[in-house]
């Protein structure tokens, strides 16, 4: 007969497994959980958007460094990597913490990186005669990403939640958190595939792309600042009121793919020629 495992142990060792996990997942600096940015819908539709935007020469050098591959199929590649340990080191990437009454030069830097480092980083490394191929496919394939990840109001989030990773809610009957019905719940209650909702979002007039475009990153994260008050106001989604969310949140957060879509291709016409 195999000895039973002593109960009190059990319990002790799980529990204290359970504070070292969390410790490891959540980290010095981070909101792991649910930190990865328009869902995957999103992130495509802003791939989608990007591509169809992109001049001649900027589409060729896309395509050289991309092959066969969209904009639209690597915009998930920064999510998909995050089940991997040895890119533990990227997790910060995905979003920038500024507290309420701050902005990006006067709130705390985290020295793991964030999302307006990485992009000013990897637009820098797109645009270094020197980059390797391997450099500018990984340097694309996060820019991409991210240009999303930095339109989401709430990854430019307040630390003490976790960007609304701790502020749980229910969305159509099963329970979530504010985060998660930002980067995906609300673009998915659409039930549009990532093309059709890239087409519904993709309507910006000449007027509107070209102020759009004449922008930086860090007045892209003035902006979700700005507009991440919409995400906390009250009353927050519940069973009941899931749709009056939707009805009243959806439209910004169309917008904010429609101006990912646009700023990506923007920027990528800057770096590689009009
Ligand atoms: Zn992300």
């Amino acid at each position: 007969m195999p000895q039973p495992f002593p109960t009190a142990r059990r319990t002790a060792t799980n529990r204290r497994m359970c504070v070292v996990l969390a410790v490891t997942i959540l980290g010095q600096h981070g909101w792991i959980p649910n930190a990865n940015g328009f869902g995957q819908t999103g992130h495509r539709a802003v791939g989608h958007i990007a591509q169809r935007h992109l001049t001649q020469q900027a589409l060729a050098a896309v395509k050289a460094i991309l092959g066969n591959e969209t904009l639209a199929e690597v915009s998930t590649y920064a999510d998909e990597i995050r089940s991997n340990p040895d890119f533990d080191y990227t997790k910060t990437w995905h979003y920038v913490n500024i507290p309420n009454g701050k902005n990006y030069d006067t709130a705390p830097l985290n020295s793991d990186g964030d999302a307006i480092e990485a992009i000013e980083r990897f637009t820098k490394t797109l645009r270094s005669k020197n980059a390797t191929d391997k450099e500018r496919v990984f340097a694309l394939k996060w820019l991409g990403h991210l240009v999303g990840d930095i339109h989401q109001p709430l990854h430019v989030g307040r630390a003490e939640d976790f960007g609304g990773n701790k502020i749980t809610c229910k969305w159509f009957g099963k329970s979530t958190n504010l985060h998660t019905v930002w980067d995906s719940k609300l673009i998915e209650a659409t039930e549009l595939s990532d093309t059709e909702f890239a087409k519904v979002c993709d309507k910006a007039s000449a007027a509107e792309k070209q102020k759009w475009q004449n922008s930086t990153v860090r007045d892209w994260a003035s902006e979700s600042l700005k507009h991440r008050a919409q995400a906390y106001k009250e009353p927050l989604p519940t069973t009941a009121g899931s749709y009056r969310y939707s009805h009243d949140n959806l439209p910004l957060v169309k917008k904010r793919v429609n101006q990912a879509g646009i700023r990506l291709a923007g920027l990528l016409n800057d770096i590689y020629g009009k």
